[in-house]
């Protein structure tokens, strides 16, 4: 089963009084197959999470959504709520990026993750006995089941997150930095359980912005500046033959990026997300106004996608008319 964006663009109502919105992200298309991982990389504000979240349309209120996503070749972006019932968590599952809103304070982790195969029909001595596998797979280890989620430390508590997602065996998985703030052993430990659960058949879309996990379990990277990918490029390429100029800046800046707030050699920041930037965007590559490589034509028109290799690991879409030029 796979888990597909077409056209995807999202955009946020931001006054009560008016219809101004911003958009967050715009004309996403993106696919990932069954028994491959596409990460999502790209500066804090870029978009990922809403990505993410588009993906099992749990995004807020005030989000307004364009474009298809296709879960399994059913778009889900006109299903209604009982409808997404029935595939959130069982056909498409997501592990959240802030966890603190996710895990109940006075409910036992246990108990937690037995909750959706309970509601799904399942005894309940089978559902936590099936808990304890899974949690045994995380390598959580036996007593602290039994815990509350204060009582287990951050990298325990990320593995919980990944064994509510993966309890129902569903067929797609989205990860929302599901290394963030996690020690190095847990670390390793997710990057197994995501191999294994790549190797099994599952699509899985892995949004991070540790430039140095995303070629460890990705197939591929799609790199999101403000909304747009930038560039699509094998992930082991990620790290050592960067193309665009703003990927090559990302990992110049990495590990840094997020202290330091600023990209090495790159000047200014993000644009604001006004509605003059929303026509401007239409005339230019989005990434001129910050580019040290741009050229007349970049802000003239948007470029054009250029692929390169052969199959669908080896393409390479979305260069800067500079870059494309050189
Ligand atoms: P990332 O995960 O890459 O940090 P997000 O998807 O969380 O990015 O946010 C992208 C942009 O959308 C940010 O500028 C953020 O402030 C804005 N945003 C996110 N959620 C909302 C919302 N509900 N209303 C308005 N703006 C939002
Ligand atoms: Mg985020």
């Amino acid at each position: 089963m796979s888990l597909q964006f077409k056209n995807l663009t999202v955009q946020y109502r931001v006054s009560d009084t008016t219809d101004d919105r911003v958009t967050t992200l715009d004309n996403i298309s993106m696919k990932i197959k069954g028994g491959e991982c596409v990460s999502v990389v790209g500066e804090s504000g870029s978009g990922k999470s809403t990505l993410a979240l588009a993906s099992m349309k749990l995004l807020a209120p005030n989000a307004v959504m364009t474009g298809e996503v296709l879960v399994g070749g059913t778009d889900i972006s006109d299903l209604s709520d009982s409808e997404l019932e029935k595939i959130r968590w069982n056909e498409i599952s997501i592990v959240f990026q802030n966890y603190g809103d996710v895990l109940n304070p006075v409910h036992r982790i246990i108990d937690q993750i037995a909750e959706p195969l309970i509601k799904n029909g399942e005894s309940r001595s089978t559902a936590l006995d099936r808990s304890a596998k899974m949690l045994d797979y995380l390598k959580i280890k036996p007593g602290r089941a039994e815990l509350y989620p204060h009582q287990i430390s951050a990298g325990e508590r990320q593995r919980v997150l990944m064994a509510m997602a993966l309890i129902t065996d569903p067929a797609v998985l989205v990860l929302d930095e599901p290394v963030a703030s996690v020690d190095v052993i847990t670390k390793s430990y997710l990057a197994d359980v995501i191999s294994e659960q790549v190797d099994s058949g599952k699509a899985v879309l892995m949004i991070t912005h540790d430039l140095s996990f995303a070629p460890v379990c990705s197939d591929r990277c799609e790199v999101l500046y403000f909304g747009s990918i930038l560039e699509s490029l094998p992930s082991h390429e990620l790290l050592d033959a960067p193309r665009h100029p703003y990927t090559r800046a990302l990992v110049r800046s990495f590990p840094m990026m997020e202290c330091a707030k600023d990209l090495a050699g790159v000047r200014g920041t993000p644009p604001s997300r006004s509605s003059e930037f929303s026509q401007h965007r239409n005339r230019s590559c989005i990434f001129q106004p910050r580019c040290t490589q741009s050229i007349d034509v970049c802000s003239q028109k948007e470029p054009q996608a250029v692929s390169r290799g052969a199959g669908s690991a080896e393409v390479t879409v979305a260069m800067s008319s500079a870059t494309a030029a050189a």
